[in-house]
């Protein structure tokens, strides 16, 4: 490609080389010295393509056991900032039969995540450098009659400090710099280098099990995006100007959410068709504008102004002044493109519209608003506030103390999290909009843990928790603050129905100077001593219950303040029965809101 991006007029443009050429150039001479005493200078090589560039030598050194030979990196006209850098191979011995192995030296990363071609615990040095290298190693073996098991350890000085320029820390590319190339020639402006960094980073976020990356034009759209989503560094994709290189490669490598930020005239771009929305390579129409001005029904000489105007800014400002939704349409159309060329591969997309400062302008969002709502659940009212929501974007979380919990719709998980720092992990992971802990009043743990990660990553929090049962006339309720006190209540001699849930039944047991029977959900793995099992799960009604405790000769009924109707039977039956119930009280609730019904914790989330 010839043609410059500010569409200057086109000028052949230098070629360079890319640092796997010049490493291998480097460990071209190091090895022929290791072999022969001498470094060849300038060095020749050979490319993927066949073709047989000469490198001079910026660096020679010759240690009894090692030769090291050194290029400084010349680019080209590619913009690139390794431009300058000296790339030096030092090779010595291996052990007999190894073959080529490689090691990173000074400013060479290694690889610590899944998803790029070297696996982590390896030197950053690309697959194709390597291959070059080993060819190399091996036309030079064949002709001085050596085995070839050697190791070259690439170093590129100063590299930690370039590589924080380059993608690599999102790459998980930790100490410095990759080596990389495919056919070893840096085509200038062909911006290849970038494309396939986006392609790298998709490739880490789908193998980190990633579901939602985003696409920025540029760093305040990032920062923005990061305002809004907080997703990991590693869910973070340079776009840049190529939209299309990022599109086309989703459609090959789904990731199920893609948002796509960016400023007006960037995304107005995209909005008109164009994938690649570098100045040089498209262009803002001023009549497209207009239309969808008038199509907003925007004011007549605002509509005709916009027609001359001189950038897409200044004609969102003046939409903005008249309160047309000009940046939500322009977002919509932008989420209608990428869509196109997504082509129903399983990515959604949401596209977000800043202005300069990298506020909200337009926005326009997943399918079922893009929110992703953590239910804690584990109760009869966060299944059914899953089902209000129909399962869109909602996760369930359930402790996994059920064996078969009722179906739900949407997500669900099973099991902890790690206690605040797992669960706070977890926001960020699964970019996680609002938590809705809705787990039993008396599970005080996770509601704690829940409070604590919503502070810690600002998450909007709701506890939905029903309210709690209230003394009636007739009821002989002795209220106990804890399992402890509700064991202590119980009179010696007394017949015992527990429902307290299978955790508690252990310190019942040591009362045996009474007799229990005890209701559970699932029977424990082991029998408790002294306690009679059976099992039931609401909704319970009122008949069956004073049947079960006259059919048992139940004098005290043990119970925590669960609220809610479901359970709510057994309190009526031993009202009439005039049996006494040891109602344990609830630990108190975190800070923050609570609502008492399910509908109300929908509102609260359509609200948002
Ligand atoms: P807890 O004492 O508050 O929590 C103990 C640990 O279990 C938490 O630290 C957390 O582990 C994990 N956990 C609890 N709820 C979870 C959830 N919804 N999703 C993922 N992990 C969860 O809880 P609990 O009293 O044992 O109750 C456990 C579950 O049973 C809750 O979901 C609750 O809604 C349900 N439940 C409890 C009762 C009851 O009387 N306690 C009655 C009916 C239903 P990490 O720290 O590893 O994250």
């Amino acid at each position: 490609m010839t043609d410059k991006p500010d569409g200057a007029p086109n000028r052949p443009l230098r070629r360079g080389w890319t640092t796997g050429a010049c490493a291998t150039a480097a460990a071209t001479a190091a090895y022929t010295a290791l072999l022969t005493g001498d470094f060849p200078d300038p060095v020749t090589i050979r490319l993927p393509g066949g073709e047989t560039p000469a490198f001079a030598l910026a660096w020679e050194s010759k240690g009894g056991a090692e030769c090291s030979a050194g290029v400084v990196k010349d680019a080209g006209d590619d913009p690139d900032v390794t431009h300058g850098a000296l790339i030096i191979a030092t090779v010595r011995r291996g052990e007999a039969g190894s073959g080529v192995t490689f090691r990173a030296g000074e400013g060479v990363g290694m690889v610590t995540k899944e998803g790029l071609p070297i696996p982590p615990g390896e030197p950053a040095i690309n697959p194709v450098p390597r291959r070059m290298m080993a060819e190399a190693v091996a036309g030079l073996a064949a002709q001085f009659g050596d085995a070839g098991d050697v190791v070259i350890e690439v170093s590129v000085p100063g590299g930690a400090e370039i590589a924080q320029k380059t993608w690599n820390p999102r790459l998980g590319i930790v100490g410095g710099l990759s080596i990389l190339g495919t056919t070893g020639i840096v085509v200038p402006f062909s911006c290849s280098a970038w494309i396939h960094s986006i392609h790298r980073g998709i490739d880490v976020a789908r193998a980190n099990g990633f579901d939602h990356v985003a696409g920025s034009t540029g760093s305040t759209s990032e920062q923005a995006v990061q305002r809004i989503h907080g997703l990991s560094e590693l869910a973070l994709l340079d776009m840049g100007d190529f939209a299309g290189g990022m599109l086309k490669y989703l459609r090959r490598n789904p990731v199920p959410r893609v948002t796509i930020a960016g400023g007006f005239g960037k995304l107005t771009k995209l909005a008109q068709g164009f994938l690649d929305l570098h100045s040089g390579r498209s262009q803002v129409d001023f009549t497209w504008l207009s239309d969808r001005l008038a199509e907003l029904g925007a004011p007549a000489e605002l509509v005709e102004e916009a027609k001359g105007a001189n950038t897409a800014n200044q004609v969102l400002t003046r939409a903005v002044a008249a309160g047309v939704p000009l940046a939500d349409l322009v977002a919509a159309r932008a989420r209608a493109v990428a869509l196109g060329v997504l082509d129903d591969c399983g990515t959604d997309v949401e596209v977000l519209v800043f202005d300069r400062k990298g506020g909200l302008e337009g926005r326009a969002g997943f399918e079922g608003g893009g929110a992703r709502v953590l239910i804690l659940g584990g109760t009869s009212d966060a299944a059914a506030l899953a089902r209000g929501l129909s399962g869109v974007g909602v996760i369930t979380s359930l402790a996994g103390r059920t064996k078969a919990p009722a179906a739900l719709p949407g997500e669900v998980r099973v099991g902890g999290f790690g206690g605040t720092e797992g669960l706070t992990a977890y926001l960020e992971e699964r970019g996680i909009t609002a938590v809705v802990d809705a787990t039993h009043p008396f599970a005080a743990t996770i509601s704690r843990h829940a409070e604590a990660a919503c502070r810690l990553r600002p998450t909007p929090r709701l506890m939905l928790a029903r309210l709690a049962w209230d003394k009636q006339p007739g009821d002989r309720w002795i209220e106990v603050d804890d399992m402890a006190a509700a064991v202590a209540a119980i009179p010696a001699g007394a017949r015992v129905f527990l429902t307290v849930g299978r955790q508690e039944l252990a310190a019942f047991a040591n009362r045996t100077d009474a007799w229990m029977l005890a209701r559970v959900i699932d029977l424990p793995e082991q029998p408790v001593a002294g306690v009679t099992l059976v099992t039931g799960r609401g909704p319970f009604d009122l008949e069956a219950e004073r049947a079960l405790l006259v059919e048992h000769g139940i004098t005290v009924v043990v119970a925590k303040n669960s609220g809610g109707t479901a359970s709510y039977p057994k309190l009526a039956a031993a009202r009439e029965l005039n049996i006494p119930v040891i109602m344990v009280r609830r630990p108190a609730l975190p800070p923050g809101e609570v609502v008492g019904t399910v509908e109300d914790a929908l509102d609260w989330l359509k609200r948002r």
